[in-house]
């Protein structure tokens, strides 16, 4: 701390452009996670010039610098562990280009989402991965994490969008990796590996991007089933059937009940829900598709099928998904939703047994834990829902996220799908890619030999996530 001159800082970005008052340090000092941990100042860079001086001083004086968008992340990737220098990217957040001729876009990392649809859409054209937090979301943070949501399942992560990065060192040297062609055999593709680095590798300051053509025609179905064994099912074959949903969510008897609970809408208390959705350009091959969709379901013991074409009823049918988030903080009182165990990916055919599993596990500790998720992509989101101001619920929150982690890994599944590792998911980040830490050291030092870009992070994280940062929502936590 002591080492740091904000005065260099505002010579680069300009006064009103540092921030180092504790209110705002707090606030920056964590994200949609647990953890919190104060950084020393929060720096706002405009455009790649200033982030190169801005790093070339950290570089020089071995200050962390945490690049950030808007802070969206779930599980501490932001969170300053050591101190340092939030980097806020949302300043620089043009839509430098959109070429038809070619099919890419060129954006600054700032660029929200949303935004970016927005301006796309004229042209009948999307960018693909699009998280539920799509209202906020950055395009660096999404590359950072290697985002996706509810249509990855046919239309892939940010990595599979990404054609090219403009990174800046922690030197404050600037490379530009990829291409904006389709395919490429042109020996290493590092910005594959800078999507998902979570910001320990450089800060993006441009990106290139693919877009899709936006389908005329989705149609949306919903199927309850009696045993979450029959949806289960009913997911593994549909992926095997050569069908290719654009959305394939799973939702749980928890779930339901929160959204119930939250939204008064009446869903039939079954075990578990599936939703699902066809697109493209011609009616005929969206009906063919989604009736084979419902016909497996149905086959599986799928009842009380709802299915619909117009964007209006679609929207109602979508709805207790959409607002399924939400609605778990409000599944009982005093029981916030924390983000602890969030998303791994486990084989098709697993699906319904993760989904017992957590409830087992759930249940064996003496907490809530909801399974939903992305089942297309064999994402399952879970949220323990747990009085957050007891020490013993965190306890308990430990023990049921290292078991859910363990049976995750022996079923051959990864620790996360989409929200990243940050902290609370390191440990068993760790522990699943144990066989190549040690690589994945090399690399960070080859782009970061003082290790100041997010330190204490993925490989280097610390094992214990519950006693790594101060925890949020806790009856002792105080703004020093
Ligand atoms: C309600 C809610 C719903 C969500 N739904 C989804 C979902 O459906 N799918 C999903 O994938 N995620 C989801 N998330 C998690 C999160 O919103 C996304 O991963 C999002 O992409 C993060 O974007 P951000 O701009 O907030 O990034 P941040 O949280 O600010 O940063 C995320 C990571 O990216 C790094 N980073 C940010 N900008 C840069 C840059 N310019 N250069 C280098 N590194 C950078 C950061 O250091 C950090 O490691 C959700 C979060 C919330 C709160």
């Amino acid at each position: 701390m002591e080492k740091l001159n904000i005065s260099r800082l505002k010579e680069i970005v300009g006064e009103k452009n540092v921030k180092d008052d504790p209110a705002d340090l707090y606030i920056y000092g964590t994200d949609a996670s647990v953890h919190q941990a104060m950084p020393w100042a929060v720096v706002r860079p405009e455009n790649a010039g200033q982030v190169q001086e801005i790093m070339r001083y950290a570089n020089s004086e071995k200050i962390p610098v945490i690049p950030r968008g808007s802070g969206s992340g779930m599980c501490g990737q932001t969170v300053p562990v050591n101190g340092g220098i939030i980097l806020d990217m949302k300043r620089m957040n043009k839509i430098l280009e959109i070429n038809l001729e070619d099919v890419y876009c060129r954006v600054e990392p700032g660029v929200i989402d949303d935004d970016l649809n927005k301006a796309l859409k004229p042209y009948n054209v999307f960018f693909p991965p699009t998280p539920a937090s799509s209202i906020i979301a950055t395009i660096g943070g999404e590359i950072a994490n290697n985002a996706s949501g509810v249509r990855s399942v046919k239309y892939g992560a940010a990595r599979d969008s990404l054609l090219g990065v403009k990174l800046v060192l922690a030197s404050g040297d600037m490379i530009s990796f990829g291409t904006t062609t389709r395919v490429e055999a042109s020996g290493y593709q590092i910005e594959r590996i800078i999507a998902g680095s979570e910001g320990t590798l450089g800060v993006i300051v441009e990106a290139t991007l693919k877009f899709v053509p936006l389908p005329t025609i989705r149609c949306l179905g919903m199927t309850n089933f009696n045993k979450l064994e029959e949806a289960g099912d009913s997911i593994s074959e549909i992926m095997a059937s050569g069908c290719t949903p654009s959305m394939l969510e799973l939702v749980d008897n928890v779930a339901i009940k929160a959204i119930n609970n939250a939204l008064k809408l009446n869903l039939p208390d079954v075990d578990a829900i599936l939703i699902f959705e066809a697109d493209g350009m011609v009616k005929e091959a969206v009906d063919f598709e989604i009736t084979k969709i419902k016909d497996i379901c149905e086959t599986h013991g799928g009842f009380g099928t709802e299915l619909s074409f117009d964007e209006k009823e679609r929207e109602r049918i979508y709805t207790g998904r959409k607002k399924l988030f939400p609605s778990l903080s409000k599944y009982k009182e005093l029981m916030p939703s924390t983000s602890l165990a969030d998303d791994m990916t486990v084989p098709y055919s697993k699906m319904a047994e993760t989904t017992r599993k957590i409830h087992e596990i759930a249940k064996q500790n003496n907490i809530i834990m909801s399974a939903y998720g992305h089942c297309g992509s064999g994402c399952m989101h879970t949220k323990i829902l747990m009085d957050t101001t007891k020490s013993e619920s965190w306890k308990a929150a430990e023990k049921a996220v290292a078991q859910i982690y363990e049976y995750v890994n022996s079923v051959g599944g990864t620790t996360s799908a989409e929200h990243g590792i940050g902290i609370s998911k390191a440990p068993a980040f760790k522990i699943e890619k144990a066989a190549s830490l040690e690589l994945m050291r090399g690399i960070k030092k080859a782009f970061d030999p003082n290790n100041i870009l997010n330190p204490g992070k993925l490989q280097d994280a610390s094992d214990d996530w519950l006693n790594a940062t101060k925890l949020r929502y806790t009856v002792s936590d105080k703004c020093e």
